[in-house]
């Protein structure tokens, strides 16, 4: 509970950003501050310690941060979902709906072995649209989505009832 707290405490409610009326919760300054990094990160990756995990589905951009560290603690590879037109090889593209408009996402073609086992990764849980996305693109190459990790969840937004998971017994979502 401490840890929470102190975590907490690292996170900078910005108002009206990126748009009136959002409040913005930035994390770069837990990022900068070493303590604070390096509790986040082992406590996005303890609870699969001993489990298999074969990749980690980082979401750009913060995605990449933070699902970079927990791949090289769980011994898995690391594949980035990125923005339309970022990524340089062939890709599987994703049109998901936004609060306002909607958004795409990539993925290389190539990317999930059939049969991996993926943690999607990213910094913020909100409507919880953008990792279901990023699950379905994952489960198109017959990646097995086994959880979801986030640093912060928006609970009011109720993100985590659009997250399923694909095994029965493994939690659909972790926080
Ligand atoms: P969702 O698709 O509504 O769940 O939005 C999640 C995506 O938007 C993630 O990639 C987050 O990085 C980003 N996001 C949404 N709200 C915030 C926020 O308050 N702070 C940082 N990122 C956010």
């Amino acid at each position: 509970a401490h840890a929470l707290v102190y975590l907490e405490s690292r996170l900078r409610d910005v108002p009206d950003f990126p748009k009136p009326g959002i409040l913005f919760k930035d994390i770069t300054p837990l990022l900068a501050d070493p303590r604070a990094l390096h509790i986040t990160i082992d406590l996005l990756a303890e609870r699969f310690v001993g489990e298999r995990i074969d990749l980690v589905v980082g979401i750009e951009s913060r995605g990449f941060i933070f699902g970079g560290a927990v791949a090289t603690r769980l011994n898995a590879g690391f594949v980035p979902v990125r923005k339309l037109g970022k990524l340089p090889w062939k890709t599987d593209r994703l049109t998901y709906a936004l609060e306002y408009g909607e958004a795409e996402l990539e993925m290389h073609v190539d990317s999930i072995p059939r049969g991996a086992r993926v943690l999607i990764v990213d910094d913020v849980l909100a409507t919880g649209g953008t990792a279901s996305a990023a699950a379905e693109l994952a489960r198109r190459q017959g990646g097995v989505v086994a959880a979801f990790a986030f640093v912060v969840e928006l609970d009011f937004l109720a993100g985590r009832s659009r997250l399923d998971g694909d095994d029965d017994g493994t939690r659909p979502a972790v926080y």
